[in-house]
């Protein structure tokens, strides 16, 4: 959705900056209790989005870095190969999520990622 929105904007299809995004079909009650956030966020900004629809656009919440990772989180050249004892995990790494981390992920994958490189990391120590 992101890509799409930013598309529209870059198009010169945007107001403002941004594009409507329209919850007034969704029951008050449902953003009472699953967007309570977002409820309140644009209701301090005088917009009740039960209401009325809310201007939205893309914005950089953090950035992915450019390492190239295997299952094993070592750090790929750009042929392919594994460049020996260096591992990497996290957000200095990219392409674990797609085009789009979705919110809440970066948790998981710093644990699950973490974990792995440093386990890895570990084996290799244990070789050399
Ligand atoms: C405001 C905000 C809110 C977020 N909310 C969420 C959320 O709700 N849920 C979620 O899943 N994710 C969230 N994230 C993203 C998540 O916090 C990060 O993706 C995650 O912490 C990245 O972990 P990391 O270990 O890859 O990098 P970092 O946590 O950035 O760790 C990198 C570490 O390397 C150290 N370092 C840097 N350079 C050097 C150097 N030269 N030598 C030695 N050490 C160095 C830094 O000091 C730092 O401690 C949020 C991020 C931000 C900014």
């Amino acid at each position: 959705m992101s890509r799409a929105i930013f598309a529209e904007i870059k198009a010169g299809r945007g107001v403002d900056g941004g594009v409507w995004f329209d919850a007034t079909g969704v029951p008050k009650s449902l953003l009472e209790t699953t967007y309570v956030d977002t409820l309140r966020r644009y209701a301090l900004a005088g917009v009740d989005i039960s209401s009325e629809p809310m201007l939205v656009a893309p914005a950089p919440h953090t950035s992915l870095g450019g390492l190239v990772i295997d299952a094993q989180c070592r750090v790929l050249r750009a042929d392919g190969s594994p460049i020996s004892g260096l591992f990497a995990a996290g957000e200095v790494t990219g392409g674990v999520h797609g085009l789009n981390r979705i919110g809440g992920n970066a948790g998981t994958e710093v644990l699950v990622f973490g974990r792995i490189a440093g386990d890895s990391a570990a084996s290799f120590a244990k070789m050399v």
